[in-house]
């Protein structure tokens, strides 16, 4: 290790409040109805240790629903669609909803949007699990719904926009501001009114900015997190154009980055809203042997 290292923590690295709740709450809820099953639809969180743990205090995560069931299903931060929320309750579970509060306010926005006759769009990854209720929860008002992240998806409905003339737009929580500008400078020149409800939510806002200064200031960066995870995925993206950058979800991955750690002095560490503080207290430990 060269002798002047400097290793310096992110100070929003690690669980968001949405995901901190989510997880405490499951945790209660099983806690309180010991003799109630509880299950969650799709994994709380990107972490195999944090579905372990739960799995292991009787919290089962299940990707797909059964026909039937009983006792509660939990319904996690990115949000359902309504018709999911209706099959739970068919099922004969009793649906416990942990969508995050910001990602409610974007399915309002939008809904809200699609019933002022907006034509809306959602800025994100349309295969994203939040971005798929968002869009589910708008349809039922309207079916002017477009999820694009650039220009080029959505000048396949340049027509359909210009003739609408009013467009709304809300954004994924965990998208990157430099996604959204582009996008929103292109929908200036085909709209007469344009609304944009920026919801990325305060959470990566503040995550993202610090991990930009961050990488101004380290020669490496390294992100801690799932790869699976978009948030924290988005996090390496915006280091890695600025400074050398590592994304790991464990610190056993730092073996392969020996060679550049050890050459490196200012090291900078940052983690996705779904990286549990023990995880990156490993990393820190396995950086400073
Ligand atoms: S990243 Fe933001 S929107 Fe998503 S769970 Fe955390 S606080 Fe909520």
């Amino acid at each position: 290790m060269p002798e002047s290292r400097k290793i310096t923590l992110a100070k929003y690295a690690g669980f968001c409040y949405g995901v901190k709740r989510a997880v405490e709450t499951v945790e209660k809820l099983k806690q309180e109805n010991p003799e109630k099953k509880v299950c969650v639809l799709g994994e709380l969180i990107h972490n195999n240790d944090v579905i372990k743990s739960l799995a292991d205090h009787g919290v089962k995560t299940i990707e797909t629903l059964p026909d039937s069931g009983e006792g509660y299903c939990v319904i996690r931060t990115h949000g359902q669609s309504p018709d999911v929320f209706e099959q739970i309750e068919n099922a004969g579970f009793i649906p416990y909803d942990l969508t995050c509060p910001d990602v409610k306010k974007v399915q309002q926005k939008a809904i809200e949007l699609v019933q002022n006759g907006y034509y809306l769009i959602i800025v994100g990854k349309e295969e994203h699990p939040e971005v798929v209720a968002i869009k589910a929860n708008a349809l039922q008002y309207g079916q002017k719904v477009i999820v694009a992240t650039n220009i080029e998806q959505l000048k396949n409905f340049e027509e359909k926009l210009k003739e609408n003339k009013k467009i709304g737009v809300v954004v994924q929580t965990t998208q990157m501001l430099s996604t959204l500008n582009p996008v929103v400078e292109f929908l200036t020149s085909v709209s007469k009114e344009l609304i944009i409800y920026n919801t990325i939510c305060p959470s990566t806002s503040r995550r993202q900015k610090e991990a930009e200064e961050m990488a101004k200031e380290n020669d490496l960066m390294i992100v801690v997190g799932s790869k699976n995870s978009a948030n924290t995925t988005h996090l390496a993206d915006i280091a890695k154009k600025i400074t050398n950058t590592i994304h790991i979800e464990s610190e056993k991955e730092l073996a392969q980055y020996k060679d550049i750690i050890d050459k490196t002095k200012k090291i900078g560490i940052t983690a996705g809203a779904s990286t549990p503080q023990n995880i990156i207290d490993k990393v820190i430990e396995e950086l400073n042997k």
